[in-house]
């Protein structure tokens, strides 16, 4: 089975766990603040703070942006359901904004419009988690400016976009948005098991969640509420998590990150293959924003229905028949059995329907070789019945 996403693990990433393991620390040793420090300056941001997980990051950054029971966070519902849930888990209520069809991101302006619904119904976002899906970038000038008007803070879900630009600048760098999230799961593009990131120029941000990743508690006299009793102490000031990421991951992560320019240039031809090797077939294939640059995570084809014979199912199940690992991202978060429970309409979002109706994963890694990625081609070309009775 040719798999959708894989890992790249070298013989340097396993000698430089490997080390971390015959040293004195496992967590909270040199190696964080290292991966930290590697990325947020390739990055260009002030502060970096690694967790256990993009979606500890993300909980940690809505907390820190103030949300609460009372409050709305938006996003798209073409997400993984964390981007979602991180709402949820402050006590705020989750809303979704459709998507645009060309992009498969949110569309800023069916936000620009719900905003201003909002804005008389007196029911504002306070944070809007923009998803770079695939690795494409929002529309974030334009989303930076509506949260000027109306007066929102942005979440940038980087899960898939680490090693992108957008226009100029790193994805990440953070000149549009409050703070930044990476994911290292081993699907994505860099990776330490499991494991994600926040980053922000904003040293309050910083602060906060440096605080929430660690139960709450400071060893920093600036931060203590109360005089200290003596050299052993240290103090809970707010209610916290244990969100930390190890030594072990943090030292994989820095010998992935030597490798990530190399690694989205590979996806990059990788995708360019895709995109001539299918250019006949009755797909959509993924549109490229002309002045960024995107870290490719997924490579997303559309089926165009009407000109084949066979269902979007049948593509599905015949791909992974032939041994290719396909998948669907995403399933539409507001149609999850939890989120419908709380009473979203399914054709609430039509844009982002319709793209589910068509949508496909197929293969996108570094290590995807070109005799693998032409035998994707080719079952594909099986799936859709072309050149077999034609
Ligand atoms: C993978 C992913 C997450 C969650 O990442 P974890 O590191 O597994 O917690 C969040 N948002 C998006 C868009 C993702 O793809």
């Amino acid at each position: 089975m040719i798999p959708y996403g894989r890992q790249e693990i070298t013989q340097d990433d396993i000698d430089s766990v490997v080390a971390v393991l015959q040293s004195d620390f496992l967590t909270q040793g040199p190696q964080v603040p290292r991966f930290e420090q590697i990325v947020s300056q390739h990055v260009g941001a002030k502060h970096a703070l690694a967790v256990n997980s993009a979606t500890s990051a993300l909980h940690i950054a809505c907390l820190s942006l103030g949300l609460g029971e009372g409050d709305w966070l938006w996003t798209t519902p073409i997400t993984f359901v964390a981007s979602a849930n991180c709402g949820l888990y402050c006590g705020a209520r989750v809303d979704f904004v459709d998507i645009n069809p060309k992009t498969y991101n949110l569309c800023s302006q069916v936000l620009e419009e719900k905003l201003e619904k909002a804005k008389q119904e007196n029911r504002l976002p306070k944070i809007l988690v923009a998803v770079h899906l695939c690795g494409q970038p929002c529309d974030m000038e334009a989303i930076y400016n509506l949260s000027q008007r109306f007066g929102f803070s942005i979440i940038e879900d980087a899960s898939h976009a680490i090693g992108g630009k957008y226009k100029s600048e790193f994805i990440g760098s953070g000149c549009y948005s409050d703070i930044t999230i990476f994911s290292f799961h081993p699907v994505k593009i860099v990776t330490t098991a499991e494991g994600g990131m926040a980053l922000t120029n904003d040293d309050e941000l910083a602060s906060r969640m440096n605080l929430l990743r660690s139960h709450g508690v400071t060893r920093d006299q600036n931060l203590m509420t109360h005089e200290p009793d003596g050299p052993w102490y240290y103090q809970q000031v707010e209610l916290g998590y244990n969100y930390r990421m190890t030594e072990l991951q943090a030292a994989l992560g820095i010998t992935q990150m030597n490798r990530l320019d190399a690694f989205v240039a590979r996806r990059h031809e990788l995708a360019k293959r895709y995109d001539e090797l299918l250019r006949n077939l009755p797909v959509i294939t993924p549109w490229q924003h002309p002045d960024s640059y995107s870290g490719l995570h997924l490579y997303v084809i559309r089926l165009q229905l009407d000109a084949i014979k066979k269902t979007h199912r049948q593509v599905f199940e015949s791909l992974r028949e032939q041994g290719i690992g396909v998948n669907l991202h995403y399933i539409p978060v507001h149609t999850q059995p939890y989120y419908k429970e709380m009473g979203f309409e399914p054709d609430a979002y039509q844009q982002a329907m319709q793209y589910y109706r068509e949508a496909i994963s197929l293969p996108m890694f570094q290590g995807l070789e070109d005799q693998e990625q032409d035998d994707v081609v080719q079952a594909l070309k099986t799936a859709l019945e072309i050149g077999r009775d034609s």
